[in-house]
């Protein structure tokens, strides 16, 4: 029986709300049979639930999220089939989880430049032990009441230009491509649809070396799906997809997006 694959979700060890084993409960409640978890710069949830998973017959994926940049411009790359214990792949990440910890300290240094305050140590309980972000601080904004919704938060605060904005450290598009070949994994382009003047973006992508584009995705409309998988066959370039489940407050739910197991034969390559 074919099965059906999510190839894009998040946990607490990045800015998701469940926990990796809730995830996997999940995916298996909404018919899931193959689960890519790709935390932003975390790979540790998967190891945590492997046994987890195997044992309620769900295959697990290694995968991540990594923010790169473009001409300016911020692009999310998924990997997959990583090794996870490659060294140079973890040292990355973890660098990059340690300059993200400091983002979030001036985060709130300039948002109390601006006379809103929220406490770092609770930005930072929040986040727990996952890759701190920006949801994290939107979290907090509105637990102090200074917004109603995470959505405003991002709206009013954290945008790009908004006063707690604070740029990230991100990977070279073509610096994350070979890390992530070395690594032993494939690489797609996240929500190809979400970047500006994106039909001119991802061919340009595509030329610097990654493996594939993520067609299926809660933001990719019906005429961007078919575009992109038409130019992924013309490039000879594999499709990927997912749900982005964040959680709760989010409007993407595990189960939302069901890739066909036919069409990720590449990676599930990688893994078995
Ligand atoms: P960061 O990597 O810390 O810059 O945070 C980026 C994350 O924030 C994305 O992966 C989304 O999960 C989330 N995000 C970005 N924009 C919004 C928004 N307008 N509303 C809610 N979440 C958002
Ligand atoms: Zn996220
Ligand atoms: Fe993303
Ligand atoms: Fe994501």
């Amino acid at each position: 029986m074919q099965r059906f694959a999510d190839l894009h979700t998040h946990t607490i060890r990045s800015d998701g709300d469940y926990t990796p084993r809730e995830l996997v409960d999940r995916a298996v409640a909404a018919g899931i049979g193959i689960l890519a978890i790709s935390d932003h710069d975390n790979l540790e949830a998967i190891a945590e639930v492997d046994g987890y998973a195997r044992d309620k017959r769900l295959a697990l994926i290694a995968a991540t999220e990594l923010s790169c940049q473009f001409d300016g411009i911020d692009v999310h790359i998924l990997a997959y089939g990583i090794a996870l214990d490659h060294a140079e792949l973890n040292r990355r990440l973890e660098s990059f989880r340690l300059t993200r910890d400091r983002r979030g300290e001036l985060m709130v240094e300039r948002l109390a430049d601006h006379g809103v305050t929220v406490s770092i140590d609770r930005v930072r309980e929040i986040a727990g032990s996952g890759s701190l972000g920006r949801p994290h601080v939107a979290k907090a904004l509105v637990e102090a009441g200074v917004t109603s919704s995470i959505e405003e938060a991002f709206r009013e605060y954290l945008r790009e230009g908004r006063p707690g904005w604070v740029d990230k450290e991100r990977f070279r598009v073509d610096e994350a491509v070979e890390l992530v070949r070395r690594a032993g994994g494939l690489t797609s382009i996240a929500h190809p649809s979400l970047y500006p003047d994106h039909r001119r973006l991802v061919p340009r992508l595509l030329d610097e070396g990654i493996d594939g584009i993520e067609i299926m995705h809660p933001d990719v409309g019906g005429d961007d799906r078919h575009h992109y998988a038409r130019l992924a066959a013309e490039r000879g370039k594999i499709t990927t997809g997912g749900s982005d489940d964040h959680g709760q407050g989010g409007r993407k739910t595990i189960g939302e997006v069901r890739v066909p197991e036919s069409m990720i034969g590449a990676i599930l390559e990688r893994v078995s």
